[in-house]
């Protein structure tokens, strides 16, 4: 099946990054949200990000324009019956994915592949809420997703070998780089760099450092582009808390339990850049 129009479920950091650049690579885009408000930031993010490229010679005006002219908006999930390739990337919540999974089963047509960008949530979980378990797979892109190079495909216990050879070819399309990863919580990924950011943030709640000598000991003595606690702000303390979670509940296994001073920063709503403070402040 030729893949003409690529849908995107979730218009946030991670969906409009996605949007981009499947849009950049020649493909139409469907992107959906729940509102007419997020769709508009999530294109003005786009907007932003490519205007940034024009400025610096990288793309052309014309270009950029192009690409945000492949990109068409809907707050009516069922509209993705038009897509010939789905990626999911709403809110790190399984209840919510699985709801999202049913709808895409119920309106895509049956060839149809659903992916799902989720950071940790089992793909074999949420295969089993569709009638295509088969067609489900993790397609999981990196943040700033139009900077980073890794995408990391997971392939559930039933996903098909041609749904895995699909996606595969899919991001290399994207101009990005495909690793393999097996369906265990956390992936390869955050099963290695989460812990470390909880961590982290373990080391300022018992005062070991302050924010700030926490993130220099990282960047400098371990050569890490940015420290942990100023990752954990741009990735999203909400998305780094229900990481944890997965990872607790999937392996059982003490040694994930969240700090509860990341717990406590999501509960009083402080989430990092998204929000404009996490554990640094954002203007
Ligand atoms: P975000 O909060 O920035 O965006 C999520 C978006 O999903 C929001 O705009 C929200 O309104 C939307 N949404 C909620 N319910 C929806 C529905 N029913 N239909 C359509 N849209 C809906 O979150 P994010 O950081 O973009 O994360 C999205 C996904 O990507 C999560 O599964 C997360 O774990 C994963 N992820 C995040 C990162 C990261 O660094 N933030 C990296 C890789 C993967």
């Amino acid at each position: 099946m030729e893949i003409k129009t690529f849908g995107v479920v979730g218009a946030g950091q991670m969906g409009n990054g996605i949007a981009q650049v499947a849009a950049a690579s020649g493909l139409m885009v469907i992107m959906s949200d729940i509102s007419a408000d997020l769709l508009n930031a999530g294109l003005a993010t786009i907007e932003k990000n490519l205007g940034r490229g024009v400025k610096k010679g990288t793309i052309s005006e014309e270009t950029g324009k192009s690409i945000v002219a492949r990109i068409r908006t809907t707050t009516t999930l069922a509209d993705m019956a038009e897509a010939d390739y789905v990626v999911e990337a709403a809110v790190e919540k399984q209840e919510l994915k699985f709801a999202i999974f049913q709808e895409l089963d119920q309106a895509c047509p049956p060839p149809v592949i659903l992916a799902t960008n989720t950071s940790s949530i089992p793909i074999g979980r949420i295969g089993a809420q569709t009638s295509r378990p088969d067609k489900v797979i993790g397609m999981h892109f990196m943040n700033p997703v139009p900077v980073m190079k890794l995408v990391e495909i997971i392939r559930g216990l039933a996903t098909s070998r041609e749904t895995f050879d699909i996606t595969w070819k899919l991001t290399i399309e994207f101009g990005k780089t495909p690793a393999e990863a097996n369906d265990y919580p956390g992936f390869i990924a955050n099963r290695i760099l989460m812990p470390m950011i909880n961590e982290a943030v373990f080391a300022l709640y018992h005062g070991v450092g302050t924010k700030e000598d926490i993130d220099t000991v990282m960047k400098l003595g371990m050569n890490h582009p940015m420290g942990p606690l100023a990752l954990a702000d741009l990735i999203g303390l909400d998305t780094c808390l229900a990481i944890m979670e997965t990872l607790h509940d999937g392996f059982k296994d003490s040694k994930y339990r969240p700090c509860p001073l990341l717990r406590k920063y999501v509960e009083t709503g402080w989430l990092g850049r998204k929000s404009g403070r996490g554990f640094y402040k954002y203007s």
